[in-house]
C-alpha cells in the first residue's frame, strides 16, 4: 500500500514536471507551435513565383538565381540590419533598386499606407532596404501619405497605391503595413500565382496566425487580381474591418488566398499603441460581397497633392 501511495506521488511530480518542461519550450521556441494552415513548402516556393520581369529581347544577360536565399532562408533580424543602412548608394532615387550583375526575375511595387510614423517608417525603410537588396530583385518603395485629419483610411490609400503602381510600370503589388519587418530572407518579395498572407506569424501574437481568413498586415497580390475584385472598399475610415472586407472580396471573386511555409513567414511588429476601432466596421463587413462590384476601385476619389522622388522612398501624399 504504502509502496503503491510512493509511486503515484512519484507519477504526479513527473506529470508537473513534463508540463512545466512544454511550457518552458513553448515559451522559448513559440512559433514552432504556430496554429496550423495549408502552406506552399520550401520546395514548391519558387515555382510558385509569377516571373514578370522578362527581358528585352537584345538584352542578353543572365537570371539572378533565387535557390540559395531560399534554401538558406537566412535568419535577417539582427541589430546591423536594423540600425545603419549598408550601402546606401547602391539604392536609386525614389527608393527603387535592381541588382545590375543579373537580371532580375521579379519586379514589385512596395506600397505603405501611412501618416504619423516617423521613427517607424524610419526603421522601415532602413530595414527593409537592407533586406531587399539581399533578394535581389526589382523593387521601388511607395509611402501612400494620407495629407487630411480625416480617420485613417488604410484601405482607400492601398487603392490609390495601385494607381501610382500602374503609372510606374509595377503589376505586382505588396501592400505593406510600415510596423512589420520580415525576419527570414526566403520570403521573397515577388506575387504569387495566389494572393499571398505574407505574415502569418507576427511576434505581438506570439507567431500564431489569429484566424485562417486573415490578410492584413502584408500581402502580396497582382494588379490583374486586385482589379479584378475591384480593389479594396473605400468606406473603412479608422481602425480595423477593411483587411475581412478585402478577404470577403477574394472569396466573392473565387480566389483563394496562399502562405509561405513557417519561418519565411514570421515578422517583427514595432511597438505601437493600438489605434482607436472603427465602431461601425462590422456593420460595413455585413454587405462587403454585395457592395464589393460597385464599390471600391470603380468609386475611388482623391485628390494627388505631391509625388516627391525621396532618397529611400517615393512619397506620394494625398487628400483622401
Ligand atoms: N497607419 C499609419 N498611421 C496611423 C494609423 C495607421 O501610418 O495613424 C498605417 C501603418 O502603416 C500601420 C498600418 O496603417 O502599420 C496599420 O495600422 P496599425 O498598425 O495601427 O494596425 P494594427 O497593428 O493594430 O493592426
Ligand atoms: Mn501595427
Amino acid at each position: 500500500m504504502l509502496k503503491q501511495l510512493k509511486a503515484r506521488k512519484w507519477n504526479n511530480t513527473t506529470v508537473v514536471c513534463i508540463i512545466l518542461l512544454i511550457f518552458f519550450i513553448y515559451t522559448i521556441f513559440p512559433s514552432n507551435f504556430a496554429t496550423h494552415y495549408p502552406y506552399i513548402s520550401k520546395d514548391d516556393l519558387i515555382s510558385s513565383l509569377v516571373v514578370n520581369n522578362l527581358p528585352k529581347s537584345n538584352d542578353t544577360q543572365e537570371f539572378c538565381k533565387y535557390q540559395d536565399l531560399v534554401r538558406n532562408n537566412e535568419y535577417f533580424y539582427v541589430s546591423e540590419n536594423i540600425e545603419k543602412i549598408h550601402e546606401p548608394e547602391d539604392i536609386n532615387a525614389g527608393g527603387e533598386f535592381f541588382p545590375l550583375d543579373c537580371q532580375a526575375v521579379y519586379r514589385t511595387a512596395v506600397i505603405v499606407p501611412y501618416r504619423n510614423r516617423e521613427s517607424q517608417l524610419e526603421t522601415f525603410l532602413i530595414y527593409m532596404h537592407n533586406y531587399l537588396r539581399r533578394q535581389r530583385i526589382h523593387y521601388r518603395i511607395f509611402v501612400i501619405e494620407q495629407n487630411d485629419s480625416k480617420p485613417f483610411n488604410r484601405a482607400k490609400l492601398f487603392n490609390i497605391g495601385s494607381v501610382i503602381a500602374k503609372r510606374f510600370n509595377y503589376n505586382c503589388m505588396i501592400l505593406h503595413d510600415v510596423d512589420l519587418l520580415p525576419m527570414y530572407l526566403g520570403q521573397l518579395y515577388g506575387c504569387t500565382t495566389l494572393p499571398r498572407h505574407m505574415c502569418a506569424g507576427v511576434s505581438d501574437f506570439r507567431y500564431n496566425l489569429l484566424y485562417k481568413e486573415l490578410f492584413g498586415g502584408v500581402v502580396s497580390i497582382t494588379l490583374d487580381q486586385f482589379n479584378q475584385i475591384n480593389g479594396l472598399s473605400n468606406l473603412y475610415e479608422g481602425w480595423g474591418g477593411e483587411d475581412d472586407d478585402f478577404f470577403a472580396r477574394l472569396e466573392a471573386t473565387k480566389i483563394p488566398i496562399c502562405r509561405f511555409a513557417p519561418p519565411f513567414n514570421i515578422y517583427y511588429m514595432l511597438p505601437h499603441k493600438k489605434e482607436t476601432p472603427n465602431s461601425n466596421r462590422r456593420n460595413l463587413l455585413v454587405n462587403a460581397v454585395q457592395r464589393h462590384r460597385y464599390e471600391g476601385l470603380n468609386t475611388l476619389n482623391f485628390k494627388e497633392k505631391a509625388v516627391e522622388i525621396k532618397t529611400l522612398f517615393t512619397r506620394v501624399l494625398v487628400d483622401t
